[in-house]
C-alpha cells in the first residue's frame, strides 16, 4: 500500500465560484462528496474571463445522464477522446488540438475527483474542439443534455447553456 502515489489534491481553479470554495454536494442528487463513496466529475466553463458554468456530478448520476444518450453519440465522444487526448501539465493549452489558450479564451475544464484528491491529470478542451464533439451527437443525445440542464439548472437561460455535453474519462 505504501507504493500507492499520493493523488494531487484539487486546485483551487476547480473550486465553485458559487459557493466561494471546493464542491461539497453532487449538483444533481445532493450526495456528500465529501464522504468518498463515490467519485465525482467537476466541469466548469470559461467565456471572457469569466465562469459561465460549473457542476460537479457524482458517479451514479454521470451513469444515469450517459444511460440517455444514444449508443452512437457515446461510440464518437469515446473516439475523439481516444484519437486526439494528448495530456500536458498545465490548463493554458488545449489538450485536444495543443492550440494555446489565451487568459480570455473560452475553455473548459473537466477533473475527476474523490473527495478532496484529483484522481487523474486534469482535462482542458477549447471551444473548437468542444464544437467539434458537439456536432457529431445525436439528436437524442442533445435532448437528453438538454433536459438534464433543465432539471438540474432551472436557473440557466439557454443560450447560455454550455453546448458542451461532458467528455468521457
Ligand atoms: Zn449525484
Ligand atoms: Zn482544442
Amino acid at each position: 500500500m505504501g507504493d500507492e502515489p499520493e493523488l494531487e489534491p484539487i486546485p483551487p481553479l476547480l473550486h465553485s465560484v458559487f459557493l466561494d470554495g471546493p464542491f461539497r454536494s453532487c449538483s444533481v442528487c445532493g450526495e456528500d462528496l465529501m464522504l468518498g463513496a463515490v467519485p465525482y466529475q467537476i466541469q466548469k466553463v470559461w467565456r471572457n474571463r469569466e465562469v459561465v458554468f460549473e457542476m460537479a456530478v457524482c458517479a451514479r448520476c454521470c451513469v444515469d445522464l450517459l444511460r440517455q444518450f444514444s449508443r452512437e453519440s457515446l461510440e464518437k465522444m469515446k473516439g475523439f477522446v481516444e484519437k486526439h487526448y494528448r495530456p500536458v501539465a498545465g490548463v493554458s493549452v488545449c489538450h485536444f488540438c495543443a492550440k494555446i489558450l489565451d487568459e480570455g479564451s473560452e475553455r473548459e475544464i473537466e477533473a475527476v475527483c474523490s473527495m478532496a484528491r484529483l484522481l487523474r491529470p486534469v482535462v482542458v478542451v477549447c471551444a473548437d474542439c468542444n464544437a467539434k464533439v458537439q456536432e457529431d451527437l445525436s439528436r437524442k443525445t442533445r435532448e437528453a443534455w438538454g433536459d438534464f440542464m433543465d432539471r438540474n439548472f432551472p436557473g440557466v437561460p439557454r443560450q447560455m447553456e454550455p453546448e458542451n455535453t461532458p467528455l468521457l474519462f
